[in-house]
């Protein structure tokens, strides 16, 4: 949080207080467009803000453990504080989402509907295994990008998703499971370089605030000409997934509209730049739909076009949505896709996307439930 974000929390305070509703408090922070919630903020920030807030620093600590360890919602939960300073700031807005339906699949995959604070819906996943605790987050309300074979992207777009509720998704799956979140993957709702400002900000506070190692991070995008390379840039430790899905530039166009202006062989050119100014891998991800592109010569183009790239493919058999009429390949046609790709020296691995029953799988998020 900036001083002037600080100062407009303080002068929204002001307003809360002049204001006997909570309801309407709520709506005067969110609807003037300007307060920022508290979540998403940094120790040395917030102990500015309890300083302005007449407090002594060390609450500043306190307000932090309690934001990003405890999770509250509301700093009248805060029982360290003094009675009357939380009754004072009770309306201040934390920032953290309702949710608003939650559903189990038979693998243990949580699908959560949250709702924000101006009623959006999003979608987040959590995804345990005994070892790992995987989050599958958001990045926008719905998608720009158009992608035939996506739910998401047939739902049209809302808007970005600011850093505190893309943060939010993280604690509210750690909250729900009771146990902390070890990986996280830009592979929810919405297209990650398409607001790349508020996630490349998320990931810092995800790993800096709730403690998530950059490397355990995934950001999965469509291919956005320049913004790859503008997240080089920032010299991250993440993992980028780049959704191929196509081995020539018409059949691309075909599943992915948005791609028309942003010919395939510059998106590799592009990625090939990527691993060589962070030294991070990058991977490869390709829906395979029956049919359309996953026959053999499809596998043999995809791999003329990585030839001598340190990179990873992953192959992920197309999840049904209402939507659309594709079909997932039978076992022999994916296995007969790797083999090419195998021979021709590609890394590669099958994705069966988990959740799918609960419609939590890749590409079946909407908010459908809202
Ligand atoms: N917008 C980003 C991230 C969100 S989509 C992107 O496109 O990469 C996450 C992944 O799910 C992408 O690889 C996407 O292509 C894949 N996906 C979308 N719809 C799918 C479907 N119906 N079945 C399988 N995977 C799908
Ligand atoms: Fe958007 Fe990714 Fe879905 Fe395409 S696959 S519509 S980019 S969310």
């Amino acid at each position: 949080m900036s001083p002037t974000s600080v100062s407009q929390v303080q002068s929204a305070d002001r307003a809360r207080r002049a204001n006997s509703s909570s309801d309407r408090a709520d709506r005067t922070a969110v609807d003037s467009g300007q307060v920022k919630p508290l979540l998403g903020a940094s120790l040395a920030e917030l102990t500015e803000w309890v300083q302005q807030q007449g407090q002594p620093a060390y609450r500043g600590k306190q307000l932090y453990q309690w934001i990003y360890e405890k999770g509250v919602r509301s700093i009248s939960e805060i029982s360290v504080f003094p009675k009357q300073w939380r009754e004072e700031a009770a309306n201040v807005s934390i920032g953290r989402s309702k949710i608003h339906f939650r559903s189990v699949a038979p693998d243990a995959t949580v699908k959560y509907l949250l709702k924000l604070a101006d009623g959006q819906i999003i979608e987040t996943v959590g995804i345990p295994t005994e070892k790992r605790l995987t989050v599958c987050v958001s990045a926008q309300v719905g998608c720009a990008m158009g992608c035939d074979f996506c739910a998401t992207g047939k739902g049209g777009f809302k808007r970005n998703l600011a850093k505190h509720e893309i943060v939010d998704q993280i604690l509210t799956v750690q909250q729900d499971f009771g146990r902390r979140v070890s990986h996280i993957v830009f592979m929810g709702m919405g297209e990650p370089l398409l607001n790349s400002d508020n996630v490349v900000a998320a990931v810092k506070c995800l790993n800096q605030d709730v403690g998530i190692g950059q490397r355990n991070i995934t950001i999965s995008t469509v291919g956005i000409r320049d913004r790859i390379r503008q997240l080089a840039e920032h010299q991250l430790q993440v993992t980028l997934a780049v959704s191929l899905h196509a081995s020539n530039q018409r059949l691309r166009e075909q599943l992915i509209p948005s791609a028309r202006p942003y010919h395939l062989d510059e998106l590799i050119a592009e990625c090939r730049e990527y691993v060589k100014s962070t030294g991070r891998r990058l991977s490869f991800e390709y829906v395979l739909l029956a049919g359309v592109n996953d026959l053999p010569e499809h596998a043999a183009e995809l791999a003329n076009h990585l030839r001598g790239f340190q990179c990873h493919v992953n192959l992920i058999p197309y999840n049904p949505i209402q939507e659309a009429d594709y079909k997932r390949p039978n076992p022999h046609r994916i296995k007969a896709f790797v083999d090419v790709l195998n021979e021709k020296k590609i890394a590669v691995s099958v994705r069966y996307s988990r959740g799918l029953e609960a419609d939590a799988a890749c590409g079946q998020l909407r908010a459908s439930q809202a």
